[in-house]
């Protein structure tokens, strides 16, 4: 173990109480050593953003813009470095890491744009009687501090989808990240203190989800909470926040139709990508697939096919496609439910089993919706093929979900893609592409338990700025 971090408070790296080891969870082997926040250092982080809220409020856009402007020439200069710190602690194979680490580097410099066009509205006040004579307009100020709590899954990117709107908008922020992958934030906050972010304005403290994150929920100087993970989770912070602002990006288990008159070639590796790209730890990962009958076989067969040529390993290597699973529990986990299928009739027709902590790409057919692989977020490798006989059909199966945070349609059929756009209850309805379709400027979010709130840099300012109305009476 070569690697020690401290807490990150008031712009001071802070010995902590307590740390842990964090392993890889590829080699088991321990790769550093953490701190463990109680809830005086908390305490501490949050003290630190409330004095620092005035500055953030204060500072022109120029300034916020400048700073995340530097933050991605920072990125951009360690960008590799960054991509082995995601892959070292959450074993995503280098070359998805290193996607990670360029979609992140949009999102700060989405961000940077974002904080020069935060801005109200002008309101016709003549348009009820009594408002004549009157000049009305918004404004959006920032909110206060923030409490952001994030999951291993991107743990750069979804962490700079809430950094990055919250200096956008002037707010300090308490970072929280997933235990199992701290070393990006704290990677964060280093450039961002080489980028001139003033002191407190990021704190990072590491440590329990039920310490940390119990005391950034109820902490009354805390305006609100941004949260990506598990639904559990969600609920239960939602649940004990009262009356802050909440952002819930939660789970899902995504699906795709494909329908009659689709080429499978066009779209197979496409679909292989969506199911199992970083061991389909993806909120949006592709789950459950629904084809025509037409061409279910030929479908299934490509499929399977694509499936058996990833290549497991070392998430270090570039050849990599598929590595080890975040935990040991997650692998025992996910042989159980797929023996739960098989149980009840499914099909496993290829994976199926475990090499290590590595789940070996698993493809089931006929499986039922009340079967975990189906109607639970497996968050794993492991997709569902299911035959349909109609869109209509299809569609039914997609939203009997607890979820809907993005569904794709593959269609030639324009009638069936608008009544896709139209039928399907989730956040983001992808026409001939997969569910996994994301790009960091869009709105994106879900209904249902997939969460409350939308992210997309314009779209979380919104969540972390509050509308102030100004009148003005010319009578
Ligand atoms: P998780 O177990 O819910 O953890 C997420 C974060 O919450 C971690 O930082 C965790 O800390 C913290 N936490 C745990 N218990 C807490 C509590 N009682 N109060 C406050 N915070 C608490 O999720 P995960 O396993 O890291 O991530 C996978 C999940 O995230 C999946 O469900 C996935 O779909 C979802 N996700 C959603 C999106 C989206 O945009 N919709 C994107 C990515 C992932 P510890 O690590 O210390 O436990």
């Amino acid at each position: 173990m070569n690697i020690k971090k401290d807490l990150f408070i008031d712009g001071q790296w802070i010995k902590a109480n307590e740390y842990s080891h964090l392993t890889s969870p590829y080699s088991e082997e321990v790769i550093a050593s953490i701190p463990i926040a109680n809830e005086q250092e908390v305490n501490l982080a949050i003290e630190s953003a409330e004095r620092a809220r005035e500055t953030m409020k204060k500072m022109p856009a120029h300034e916020r813009a400048a700073i995340l402007e530097r933050l991605v020439s920072l990125f951009e200069k360690r960008s590799e470095e960054a991509a082995e710190i995601i892959a070292l602690e959450a074993a995503k194979p280098i070359t998805t890491a290193r996607d990670e680490v360029a979609r992140t580097i949009q999102t700060y410099k989405f961000a940077a744009e974002e904080a020069k066009r935060i801005h109200g509205e002008t309101i016709p006040l003549d348009a009820a009687p009594g408002g004549e004579g009157r000049v009305a307009y918004t404004v959006r100020e920032s909110i206060g501090v923030i409490g952001a709590i994030t999951p291993f899954n991107f743990p750069m990117n979804l962490v700079a989808h809430k950094v990055g709107p919250a200096i956008a908008a002037g707010n300090p922020i308490v970072l929280k990240p997933a235990s199992q992958t701290p070393l990006s934030s704290y990677f964060l906050a280093e450039l961002l203190q080489d980028a001139g972010l003033p002191s407190g304005a990021l704190n990072v403290v590491t440590g329990s989800g039920r310490v940390v994150g119990d005391k950034l929920v109820t902490d009354h100087r805390v305006a609100a909470i941004t949260f990506t993970g598990s639904p559990e989770v969600g609920i239960g912070i939602r649940n004990r926040a009262g009356l802050k602002r909440v952002t819930l990006e939660l789970g899902s288990n995504a699906a795709v139709i494909v329908d009659k008159g689709v080429d499978p070639d066009k779209i197979i590796t496409r679909c292989v990508k969506g199911s199992f790209a970083f061991q389909g730890q993806v909120c949006i990962s592709l789950q459950r697939i629904y084809v025509h009958e037409d061409i279910y076989d030929t479908f299934v067969g490509k499929f399977v096919k694509e499936t058996q040529k990833l290549k497991i390993g070392n998430p270090l290597d570039p050849k990599t496609d598929v590595s080890a699973l975040i935990s040991k529990g997650d692998v025992e986990r996910t042989l159980n439910w797929i023996e739960e299928a098989r149980q009840q009739g499914a099909e496993v027709i290829t994976g199926g089993i475990a090499e290590g902590n590595i789940l070996i790409p698993t493809v089931l057919l006929n499986v039922s919706a009340s079967m975990k692989v189906s109607c639970q977020e497996v968050f794993a490798p492991i997709v569902i093929i299911n035959k349909v006989q109609s869109t209509k059909e299809a569609f039914e199966q997609v939203n009997n979900s607890r979820y809907g945070l993005q569904a794709g349609i593959y269609t030639e059929n324009i009638h069936t893609a608008l009544d896709a756009a139209e039928k399907l209850h989730v956040g983001g309805v992808i026409i001939n592409d997969i569910p996994t379709f994301r790009v960091d400027n869009m709105p994106y979010g879900g209904v249902k338990e997939s969460g409350v709130g939308r992210e997309g840099i314009k779209y979380a300012v919104e969540e972390m700025t509050e509308m102030k109305l100004v009148v003005f009476n010319r009578n």
